[in-house]
């Protein structure tokens, strides 16, 4: 027997993969299982070019617990180790500049081990003594048992052992008892080891036999040596990438599309991506691409592999160019990974267009699902907007599709305003946009369907890419304003008329929380509705912004919504209203008015006087008055209204109309419907 100690020229390894590589315990099995697996297949490798001549025999993996002895045990069939091996290996760590290293990295238990090949002993992190049960495959190889109890000592002798092969035999510490749990082990190894190449046996099958759960004679293998991706993509048909992508998740929907990828220059990369149907939020989509390296699982955060908005994909990439260990960091700087990702982007957007191009129809069957992936895709990576400029597409309320090109060659004319702006006119809700929609389309325009989950930031990005372009939402405005193509048509009302109607609309508006209306005039023909509600477009663009981006936008989020109660001067219910109004009230309100009609020339006559004399110049008694006449406005002009208001009240017709404008915009709720509701039956 012999003893040393392990050449690490830090003094002392161990404390430092206990206690710094403390996060990524559960590694230490992937490390281990993956050993055995390149073991078996340097096996494999020697027998198929006839350096080894022997019967390779059953070469399953198998991990097996033994509670009592505290015991993992990994046991492979492969090339086995010899003593010169072992020592050359296992305990010859190589190990150049290892304090500096450490120091730099030892937050990052990954960077560590897989810089230094510290695979094996990662077993240290979770045991208290390691042991190695040997027997090398070359002919008088004497088998070796090697045993460390985590210090830089170990020994070294000769032993027994009937088969070719190896057995790591891990004493596990009292802190890390769960890896000792059946339920933990099949856990980690479906996590790290589910499509390793070599078979893995975790104890055997079990059945309900009388109502018991009981083992049965068969091996219970935890992995798919042949996974999808590995395969030929000619030898694959749709049902095996359905059935791969069920394996993958088995709880999903099927997906829409696969993209095999198969790369050996400049770098090896394998795998198959699906693109998921994405519902509503995508960010319950993510981290669904579980990255590998040669079959060993690796993560399953790839956000610094791939594009952020690729990782709404799902699926397995495969390079061995991607270190097993890998750092955030190192990812970052990696060649090969930023290489990786743009040949990903590439790919993505090739077979979109692809089917894009052979089969339209199925893209536009699937487009609702695919969109958000796309627009999220547009809106981050500006390479891949002008790939997809060409294959994403528009949506109008009758469920058209439309490249962006064909769009505009669709509106380009009718839609163009007097400036030659040329307006797109879209919906969020065709629904609750309805009477609006009709509108427009009275009108012989086009209206889209804006209503996916980042369809506010497209429209924003579209804008800036299309040339003079407006997206303005059909209820903004009434849609002669929206798309204004001659001057409007004056407003024709005497400051008076127009003081009356305010004061009679706005006295009675039902209080809506957080909502503002303010009422405005405007000529339209005498067919369009007689009043209606319109939101701005700019200021309801800050808030849907602000509802998904917080922080600085949040500024208008706070802030309640302005509407517009739009009183059309032209219809001859208002005019009539009017009319009936100055009947009504004429005799109460003239004396009023003509009062504030005095005060107010009184008012404006000092004020006039005052004009370039300086504050301390005016005399205080002046100053008085001015404030008292003001006061008086104030007073009668509130009489005014006051007199509007009882007038309003006592008029069906006006709350019917605000109603009415309500109800077509979907506003009116609650008991405002309910009153609106047994008006109508009344005015019946
Ligand atoms: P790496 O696997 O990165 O080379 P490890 O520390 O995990 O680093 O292993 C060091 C070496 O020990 C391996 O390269 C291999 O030669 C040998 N080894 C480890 N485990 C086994 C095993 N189960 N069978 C045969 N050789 C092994």
């Amino acid at each position: 027997m012999s003893k040393g100690n392990i050449g690490v020229t830090s003094d002392n390894i161990f404390p430092v993969i206990k206690k710094f590589l403390y996060s990524d315990h559960e590694i230490f099995l992937r490390e281990l299982v993956s050993n055995a697996v390149d073991a078996t297949q340097k096996l494999k490798t020697l027998a198929s070019v006839g350096e080894f001549k022997g019967e390779s025999g059953d070469t399953t993996i198998r991990i097996s617990i033994d509670k009592k002895k505290g015991t993992l045990t990994i046991s492979d069939s492969g090339i086995g180790m010899t003593a010169e091996e072992i020592e050359k290996y296992i305990n010859q760590i190589a190990f150049s500049g290892a304090e500096e290293f450490l120091e730099k990295y030892k937050n990052d238990a990954q960077a560590i081990i897989g810089h230094f090949g510290l695979g094996f002993y990662s077993s240290f992190m979770v045991s208290k003594k390691v042991e190695i049960f040997t027997q090398s495959f070359k002919d008088g190889a004497v088998a070796q048992h090697w045993s460390c109890k985590g210090d830089p000592e170990y020994t070294l002798e000769d032993t027994i052992k009937a088969d070719r092969g190896t057995d790591i035999v891990l004493h596990i510490d009292d802190d890390n008892k769960d890896f000792l749990e059946e339920t933990k082990i099949q856990e980690l190894l479906t996590k790290y080891c589910k499509f390793l190449p070599v078979e893995i046996a975790f104890g055997k099958k079990k059945e309900w036999k009388d109502g018991k759960n009981v083992e049965t004679d068969q091996d219970n293998i935890i992995n798919n040596t042949n996974p999808a991706w590995t395969r030929k993509p000619a030898d694959l048909k749709d049902e095996d990438y359905a059935a791969f992508y069920r394996e993958l998740n088995p709880m999903s929907e099927d997906p829409l599309f696969h993209i095999h990828l198969n790369v050996d220059y400049p770098f090896n990369l394998t795998g198959i991506l699906y693109f998921p149907k994405i519902k509503n939020n995508i960010d319950m989509q993510r981290n669904k691409i579980q990255l590998y390296s040669n079959q060993v699982y690796v993560t399953d955060h790839v956000e610094n592999i791939v594009p952020e908005y690729l990782t709404l994909l799902h699926g397995v990439i495969d390079s061995p160019d991607i270190p097993l260990n890998v750092s955030r960091s190192y990812l970052q700087s990696d060649g090969n990974v930023k290489k990786i990702s743009s040949h990903i982007t590439k790919k993505v957007a090739d077979r979109l267009q692809e089917i894009f191009k052979t089969d339209r129809p199925e893209f536009e069957q699937k487009w609702d699902n695919l969109k958000v992936f796309i627009q999220y895709g547009m809106l981050s990576d500006e390479k891949f907007y002008e790939r997809a400029e060409k294959f994403a597409l528009l949506k109008n309320v009758d469920g058209k599709y439309f490249t962006f090109e064909e769009y505009k060659a669709l509106v380009g004319e009718n839609q163009k305003d007097k400036n030659g702006d040329l307006i797109y006119l879209y919906a969020n809700n065709s629904d609750e946009q309805y009477s609006y929609i009709q509108h427009a389309q009275d009108k012989g325009y086009d209206v889209l369907i804006m209503d996916g989950q980042l369809d506010v930031h497209v429209v924003s990005q579209l804008e800036q890419k299309f040339e003079k372009t407006r997206f303005v939402r059909v209820d903004s405005d009434v849609i002669d304003k929206i798309i204004e193509k001659d001057e409007a048509a004056k407003v024709s009302l005497t400051d008076d008329q127009r003081d009356a109607l305010v004061a009679v609309f706005d006295s009675q508006i039902p209080v809506v929380e957080k909502t503002n209306f303010i009422v405005t005039f405007e000529q339209l023909s005498p067919t369009a509705n007689p009043v209606f509600v319109t939101q701005n477009e700019f200021m309801r663009r800050m808030k849907e912004m602000s509802s998904l981006q917080g922080g600085m936008m949040s500024f208008y989020g706070e802030m309640p919504d302005s509407y517009n109660l739009v009183v059309n001067t032209a219809h001859p219910v208002i005019e009539k209203l009017l009319s009936d109004e100055e009947t009504a009230c004429g005799a109460e309100v003239s004396p009023v008015a003509a009062e504030l009609h005095e005060v107010k020339t009184k008012h404006d006559k000092l004020k006039d006087s005052h004009k370039g004399k300086k504050d301390e110049e005016i005399p205080t008694a002046e100053k008085d008055e001015l404030s008292e006449l003001t006061k008086q406005i104030d007073e009668l002009g509130e009489k005014k209204k006051a007199v509007y208001k009882t007038y309003a009240t006592g008029n069906k017709q006006v709350r019917q109309l605000i109603d009415l404008a309500l109800l077509a915009n979907n506003m009116l709720k609650g008991e405002a419907l309910a009153n609106f509701v047994k008006r109508s039956v009344e005015l019946l």
